[in-house]
C-alpha cells in the first residue's frame, strides 16, 4: 500500500488548463468603467457634430470626466486634449469650437521655440510645445504600453 494520498481522477491535468486557460484570457480590471468610458467619449465625440445637439455632448464629456474621477482611471492624453477642462465642449478642429494656432515667442524666432495653442470658445487656452521635440510621443502611443 502506498501512503499517498488518493487523488480523483484528471486532477493532475486540472491545475494545467486552468493556467492555460488564465494565460489566454487576461482579464482588464474595471473593463465595465471603460467601456462606459468609451461609448461616452464617442457619444461626445457623435454629438458635437451636430450644432443642435453640442448641449448634449457637453454633458456626455463632463460624465465621462466625472465617471473617470469616481473610478480612479486614467483617461487617455489624446481624449483629455479634446475636451475643454472648463466648458467641455469637445475640441474637433471641424466642430468650430477651437482655434488652433502656432505661437512663436522667442526673440530670435527658434523653430524650437514653437507652441500650439488651442483656444476654446470659452476663452481657455492650453499650450503644447511642439517645437523642442518634434519626435515626441505621448506616453499612451508609446510602444511599451499597449
Ligand atoms: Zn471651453
Amino acid at each position: 500500500m502506498s501512503s499517498q494520498p488518493v487523488r480523483p481522477e484528471g486532477s493532475n491535468s486540472k491545475p494545467g488548463k486552468a493556467q492555460k486557460k488564465k494565460q489566454q484570457t487576461k482579464s482588464v480590471p474595471h473593463r465595465d468603467q471603460y467601456q462606459r468610458l468609451s461609448f461616452l467619449y464617442q457619444a461626445a465625440a457623435h454629438m458635437a457634430g451636430d450644432p443642435s445637439t453640442q448641449a448634449l455632448a457637453r454633458v456626455y464629456a463632463q460624465s465621462m470626466k466625472a465617471v473617470a474621477k469616481k473610478s480612479v482611471l486614467r483617461l487617455s492624453p489624446n481624449v483629455k486634449r479634446t475636451v475643454c477642462k472648463k466648458c467641455h465642449r469637445f475640441l474637433a478642429e471641424n466642430s468650430g469650437s477651437v482655434t488652433t494656432r502656432i505661437v512663436n515667442e522667442s526673440t530670435a524666432n527658434d523653430p524650437r521655440c514653437d507652441v500650439l495653442e488651442k483656444t476654446c470658445v470659452c476663452g481657455v487656452t492650453r499650450r503644447f510645445p511642439v517645437g523642442q521635440n518634434r519626435k515626441y510621443r505621448l506616453w499612451a502611443d508609446s510602444a511599451r504600453v499597449s
